[in-house]
């Protein structure tokens, strides 16, 4: 398939930064192309319960992402399930090319990747992916049934896995490499309180155990971060939850990063090293990457994206095939 169209704002990524630009973008007439990439709505389709979106005392991540989406579509976005693989910033309009072979060219762009799981970088980890290895419990966890597993990690994501895993797995070890969890009080409480966790202080992981046929693992070898000493425990199934590395590949040539692959904005701004090219949510933001705060973003490169195509005398054009939409614009 080989098809090209235009768009003024084209939207990269399905997240809370994505759809909120795409409701703002949406709402400023600028009729934005949103590309939805390989995990459409993002890291909350593979959360669970959500407690920190404000009105919402309580909500599953992937119902969460399927009410923006239905957001952004209704106020006029154009979302569409696909991949960008290429994206050439050096010149206006900026083109994007897509797995499916689709072109589009735009004239602003908003980046919205996200970020993706850190893995170790363990031979064994590697060897095991998929096989007892997984960056995922809500994916993964119901394999698990009755089994013993082990959580790597001691920030949010860890200690959220960890409790859904407690639904299912016999017994919990979570493993952090200091004697003391990053995560939030109120999830180290629940952690702390389940019968089924046990926490491994000072240790780290350096090997996963198994056996190559059936390809499955058995336990792991952790390491002490205070003497150096080894010790092995078994388990079925080993959950990395070491936090989340920037998705800038498709731009890691072309815009400056910062903080280790981040994308880096104007302070204050979603402005990046490009004019016309905009950052939100965990591209960008090496501090405090929620969701809310992504949201947060994604509305900000949204607004600085109007006023550049604004000063360029692109904002909000009258579309023939918006005849209604743009009278709608002139009447108010
Ligand atoms: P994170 O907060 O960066 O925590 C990563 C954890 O992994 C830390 O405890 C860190 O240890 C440990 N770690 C990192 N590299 C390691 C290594 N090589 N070996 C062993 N341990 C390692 O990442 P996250 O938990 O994925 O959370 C990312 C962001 O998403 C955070 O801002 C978090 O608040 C947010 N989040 C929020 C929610 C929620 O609000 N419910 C849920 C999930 C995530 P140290 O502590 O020693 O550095």
């Amino acid at each position: 398939m080989s098809d090209t169209t235009h768009t003024q704002l084209l939207i990269i990524g399905s997240g809370p930064a994505g759809y909120t630009a795409a409701v703002y973008g949406a709402r400023a007439m600028l009729k934005p192309m949103l590309i939805q990439g390989m995990q459409p709505g993002g890291q909350l389709t593979i959360t669970t319960e959500v407690e920190n979106w404000p009105s919402l005392l309580e909500i599953q991540g992937p119902e969460l992402m399927v009410k923006m989406e239905e957001h952004a579509r209704a106020m006029g976005t154009e979302i569409v399930n696909d991949v960008v693989t290429r994206l050439d910033l050096s010149h206006r309009p900026f083109r994007a090319e897509c797995d499916s072979g689709r072109v589009v060219t735009a004239d602003a762009v908003i980046l919205a990747t996200g970020a993706q799981a850190r893995w170790l970088g363990l031979d064994t980890e590697e060897k095991f992916k998929g096989f007892g290895v997984s960056a995922c419990a809500t994916c993964d966890g119901f394999f698990y049934r009755g089994k013993p597993v082990l959580v790597i990690g001691g920030g949010n994501t860890a200690v959220e896995e960890a409790l859904f895993l407690t639904k299912f797995a016999s017994k919990v070890t979570l493993v952090h490499r200091r004697d003391s969890l990053r995560s939030e009080k109120i999830l180290q409480d629940r952690l702390f309180k389940n019968p089924k966790v046990e926490v491994i202080w000072n240790h780290e992981l350096v090997e996963v155990e198994g056996e190559d046929s059936p390809l499955g693992v058995t336990g792991a070898v952790l390491r002490s971060t205070k003497d150096g000493s080894t010790m092995k425990i078994g388990g079925d199934g080993i959950f990395i939850a070491i936090g989340h590395a920037p998705a800038s590949e498709l731009v890691k040539d072309q815009l400056e990063l910062h903080n280790g692959g981040y994308v880096k904005v104007q302070p204050g701004s979603t402005r990046t090293s490009i004019p016309g090219v905009f950052a939100a949510g965990d591209l960008t933001d090496h501090i405090y990457r929620q969701a809310v705060t992504s949201a947060g973003m994604g509305c900000m490169a949204a607004l600085d994206a109007e006023a550049f195509l604004a000063e360029h005398g692109q904002a909000g054009l009258p579309d023939p095939q918006h005849g209604e939409l743009a009278e709608t614009v002139s009447a108010e």
